[in-house]
């Protein structure tokens, strides 16, 4: 074959690449009409029979050369890319996404802001137990230059037997003790019937990992105008987690701090295993602030210091960590919070290489 007789047929497939190109788009652009369709009538994305209809009347009309089951794994392949056009579509529309919204959001919390690039600690103890225990806490909190502080009144333990918290009891000396500081007050609530009580003693409320998935409490506090910092799931996607801030959102509450705080895998050497490649992801795809929750993620006191730093190095807006003046004889995670001195030791490292943290 000539060089002149190849340069004509390869002349011939760039124009056949190029009709491809055409048609394809404008296949996509039909996908992307369906898809709207669709999302009207509320009807899955997914339709298998349509696919094996449209995979059969390719196979009918198939006269070669390219084999049938050739020509349906490319078709697969455009069919995929069609579905993942639609998705696209779909993160768009949600109001956590940057796609929505691509300035960062800023979280104010009496006169303090969240996600604005200054780096935050939120440290305090696991459980509220005594007014004491927290007042020595909070001490501690507002000499490292701390502006919130946290502690849980309702607990979500494991066991039913084992220390529930004090309830509203609790919030009270949490909201009595930050006050004398002024440190602002974060505290989970897990029961949606509570949340409106407990915005009378809360500046941003907690939903922890055990409730990501509890779509009415989320719905509740996204009817408050109090901040929501919201956990990670135990076993929850990212996609996941960004729909469960998204029942806050839609509800009319744009305060939301995102907290990755560990996922279940099959490692056992921490209590969960830090997703830290989920702040950049979550910074990239949503708006909203990313925290980091060093203890929980870990359950080890003796790694918290490079884990922190490794979530500050990554982006995140700020990072929590539990503190007890005698965490031997705490009423839950004992093994885990750091006493006061290893805090001021914590804050002060990390202050090395971060001055700014507060
Ligand atoms: C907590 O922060 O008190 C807590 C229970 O954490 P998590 O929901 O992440 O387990
Ligand atoms: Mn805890």
């Amino acid at each position: 074959m000539s060089n002149q007789e190849l340069d004509h047929l390869r002349e011939q497939i760039d124009q056949i690449n190029l009709q491809l190109v055409k048609t394809l788009n404008q296949r996509a652009e039909i996908v992307q009409q369906i898809g709207k369709v669709k999302k009207k009538q509320g009807v899955n994305r997914f339709e298998p029979v349509r696919e094996r209809h449209m995979m059969d009347l390719i196979a009918e009309h198939n006269h070669g050369p390219l084999e049938t089951a050739t020509l349906q794994h490319l078709f697969k392949q455009i069919f995929k890319a069609g579905l993942e056009l639609q998705e696209d579509e779909h993160r768009r529309d949600l109001l956590v996404s940057r796609k929505n919204k691509p300035e960062d959001s800023v979280v104010n919390v009496l006169g303090e802001t969240i996600g604005d690039g200054k780096q935050r600690i939120i440290a305090g103890p696991c459980s509220v137990e005594y007014y004491e225990q927290v007042d020595a806490v909070a001490k501690a909190v507002k000499e490292q230059g701390g502006k919130i502080l946290r502690g849980g009144a309702f607990k979500p333990r494991t066991s039913p037997y084992d220390f529930q918290g004090l309830g509203m009891e609790g919030l009270k000396i949490l909201r009595d003790v930050a006050r004398n500081y002024d440190l602002a007050v974060i505290s989970e609530i897990v029961n949606p019937a509570d949340i409106q009580e407990a915005t009378e003693y809360v500046d941003i409320i907690q939903i922890g990992a055990r409730n990501m998935h509890n779509f009415e409490l989320l719905k509740e506090a996204g009817r408050t105008s109090k901040p929501v910092l919201l956990k990670r799931g135990l076993a929850a996607t990212l996609s996941e987690f960004m729909n469960a801030a998204e029942y806050i959102m839609s509800q009319g509450n744009g305060d939301i701090i995102l907290c990755e705080r560990g996922i279940r895998t099959y490692e056992r050497a921490t209590r969960n295993t830090l997703d830290i490649s989920a702040v950049p992801i979550l910074k990239q795809e949503t708006h909203l602030p990313v925290f980091v929750d060093v203890t929980h993620s870990t359950g080890r006191r003796d790694i918290l210091l490079p884990i922190a730093k490794a979530a500050l190095a990554i982006g995140a807006d700020g990072i929590m960590a539990e503190v007890h003046p005698d965490p031997a004889v705490a009423l839950s995670d004992a093994t885990q919070q750091m006493d006061i001195n290893q805090y001021n030791e914590f804050v002060s490292s990390l202050k090395q290489t971060y001055p700014e943290l507060i």
